[in-house]
């Protein structure tokens, strides 16, 4: 889909300053290359396999489709090790970084979800990693802030601004200005400038090419009828997709956080909120103000919180190939709940919104819908036992 400057249709390019153009040239140099070569496929496949756990389950939910009269299928990516996809393009990254000959790992996180991932393969290959996080996300997350130390990773604060994703994106940014030579820097979406975003959709469609040989294996065809995933900066929604994308037949559903509504001013949902600008160093759709300053985003999921999303799903809903639903705050929580009773899993709350898109879609009674599975919900019972008295 992407074209060689890094463009999904008006989406995507590399707008990034100087100082980084090495770094980020020879990895668009290099990443198609080295990823497709037998040797790269040869260890990706054997560690997705042995110590990721994968092939991930496609599981029949039953009471669930008998709930809601149709035929579910989860993507059971809660069931990786570190309890989400993100562990995918780590792995991937990582053995990129070991052949560009990068001795020392850099990476952003948020939630630290992508943190932890990233310090996980980092102790696996013995290097050393450096985790930017901002103040105020390490006081909100210090569960993952303790996970990354246990793992060797040192925890660096982003104190400038609001203390969040963002600033711990530039202090990561200036970090790899300043380490040209040794540095990679793992990017944890489908976001940044080009090779990143399909660099990271590669790593992640994993999940699709599963897809297509669970599905035919269970219903006795490759393609469902409706792919759903949430969308933070997009890297699950990216990887369930993949291989779906040009096959018309299949509608692709993109789940965005509403926060506590739409226009609430408390809010995360880019595709209807947001206006075309640069955010990260690619041209897609973002969340700013008329002159241009990036508004706050909020979600009581730490990973769907961003001003943007990747500039495939911008091209993708820009379109009219995926579809984007907004679920808010209550409603996530709700189909949190529902999934844990209906089916026994306890999905992130993330994903909760995935699943709340339920409610809201049209679908037939004959349909397969597929719902990504991104992530195990163990990290946000501090959240969820909030509601345990509405739920009882
Ligand atoms: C990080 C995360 C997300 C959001 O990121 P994407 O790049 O949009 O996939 C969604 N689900 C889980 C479980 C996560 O950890």
């Amino acid at each position: 889909m992407v074209n060689d400057k890094g463009y999904y249709g008006e989406f995507g390019g590399a707008f990034i300053p100087e100082m980084l153009y090495p770094n980020v040239e020879e990895l668009r140099r290099c990443y198609v290359e080295v990823s497709e070569s037998d040797d790269f496929q040869k260890d990706f496949r054997r560690l997705l396999k042995d110590y990721v756990g994968r092939p991930s389950p496609l599981y029949l939910a039953e009471r669930l489709s008998e709930h809601y009269q149709t035929n579910i299928y989860l993507k059971r990516e809660d069931l990786n090790h570190t309890g989400a996809h993100k562990i995918n393009n780590t792995i991937g990254q990582i053995l990129m970084a070991q052949r560009l000959g990068k001795k020392r790992i850099i990476a952003e996180t948020g939630a630290g979800q992508h943190g932890v991932a990233t310090a996980t393969v980092c102790a696996l290959m013995g290097v050393e990693c450096i985790v930017y996080m901002g103040e105020v996300d390490i006081e909100r997350q210090a569960p993952n802030v303790g996970r990354m130390k246990m793992l060797g990773a040192e925890v660096r604060p982003a104190t400038s601004g609001s203390k969040t994703l963002k600033d711990a994106t530039n202090e990561a940014i200036r970090d790899w200005i300043n380490n040209p030579e040794d540095t990679h820097y793992i990017i944890g979406s489908v976001v940044g400038p080009h090779p990143y975003p399909d660099m990271v959709a590669r790593f992640q469609s994993v999940i699709s090419e599963e897809m297509l040989w669970q599905l035919e294996e269970q219903t006795g065809k490759e393609d469902p009828d409706i792919i759903v995933a949430c969308v933070g900066g997009g890297s699950n929604a990216a990887g369930s997709y993949y291989h779906y994308l040009n096959k018309e037949n299949v509608r692709l559903i993109a789940v965005e956080a509403a926060g506590m509504g739409i226009h609430s001013g408390e809010s995360a949902a880019t595709s209807v909120l947001g206006t075309k600008g640069v955010i990260h160093g690619s041209r897609t759709l973002l969340m700013q103000t008329e002159d241009g300053q990036i508004i706050e985003p909020y979600s009581i999921s730490a990973g769907l919180d961003y001003p943007g999303i990747g500039p495939m799903h911008a091209h993708l809903i820009d379109t009219g190939r995926a579809e984007a639903i907004s679920i808010t705050d209550e409603d996530a929580v709700k189909a949190a709940f529902f999934l844990a009773r209906t089916e026994g899993i306890i999905p992130a709350l993330e994903t909760a919104h995935a699943f709340a898109a339920l409610d809201v879609l049209e679908y037939r009674k004959d349909d397969i819908i597929v719902i990504n599975l991104s992530g195990r919900g163990d990290k946000d019972l501090a959240i969820f036992s909030k509601y345990f008295d509405q739920h009882e």
